[in-house]
């Protein structure tokens, strides 16, 4: 179980929203989520961290990435739950805090292959229904306004050019970086790639999804952006 570690603070006008933002990696997704859930008084929910958590406790067990089966048995044991705080989610595997470990390139790889399967999707997609159920949140990911919360208030569908999103991954990595970029963006579009045509909830807007193409932006625009769509649903919904 996920239990809320603070209040909902209610959206303008007394309203439990939710926002579903979902896109491949590097569109700009969890600063628009942090951003949002600051400025609405929102639960910010990163997803991916808990695919990241997941995969890390399978990568140390040593259980294979494609043995469905043994997947499926290892989720049974396992509780994941994610803290909001004030900049991000801590992520807690088994009450260990993994928040740190679980965002290096060999996890991230991992995180993206448990994921196709769906047994492993429909045990999380009930995690996240269950943490998401009361509304006041923003929560990030794939699948979100497609699969977990397809009543969602608002949903956004952010996306980006590879080469875009492949940059600002490899700045993210700062100077201290061991890679070069042509392997982030490798890494990156075999991620989207596998995203993108798995069988169950591949990555794709959802019909009612607004998409913002950030390849042109700078992440300050795609927040302002962001927060004028959330604004304007807001208000329409308070007219009704
Ligand atoms: O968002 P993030 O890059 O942290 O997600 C890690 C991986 O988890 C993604 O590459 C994707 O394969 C998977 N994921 C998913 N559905 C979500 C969130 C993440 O399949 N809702």
């Amino acid at each position: 179980m996920t239990a809320r570690n603070h209040p909902v603070d209610p959206a303008p006008g007394g309203m439990k929203l939710i926002v579903a933002i979902d896109g491949p990696a590097g569109a700009g997704k969890s600063t628009v989520a942090r951003q949002l859930a600051k400025r609405f008084g929102l639960l910010n929910l990163e997803t991916g961290a808990m695919y990241r958590a997941f995969a890390l406790k399978a990568l140390r067990l040593e259980v294979p990435l494609s043995d469905a089966k043994a997947l499926e048995q290892l989720s049974e044991d396992t509780v994941i739950r994610l803290e909001t705080g004030e900049t991000e989610n801590r992520v807690l595997l088994d009450e260990e805090d993994v928040t740190g470990l679980i965002r290096n390139p060999e996890v991230t790889d991992a995180a993206s292959r448990v994921s196709v399967f769906p047994s492993i999707r429909a045990w999380m997609v009930r995690l996240q229904q269950r943490m998401g159920e009361d509304g006041g949140v923003v929560m990030e990911g794939r699948d979100i306004g497609t699969v977990v919360f397809p009543q969602a208030e608002v949903k956004i569908f952010l996306d980006a050019a590879p080469e875009v999103r492949g940059m600002r991954r490899f700045d993210q990595l700062g100077p201290g970086a061991t890679v070069q970029p042509e392997e982030v963006l490798r890494d990156l579009r075999a991620r989207d790639e596998r995203d993108r045509n798995r069988a169950d909830s591949p990555l794709k807007p959802a019909p009612d999804a607004i998409l913002l193409d950030s390849t042109r932006m700078t992440l300050d625009e795609v927040v302002q952006a962001a927060e004028s769509i959330v604004e304007a649903r807001l208000h329409a919904l308070s007219a009704r």
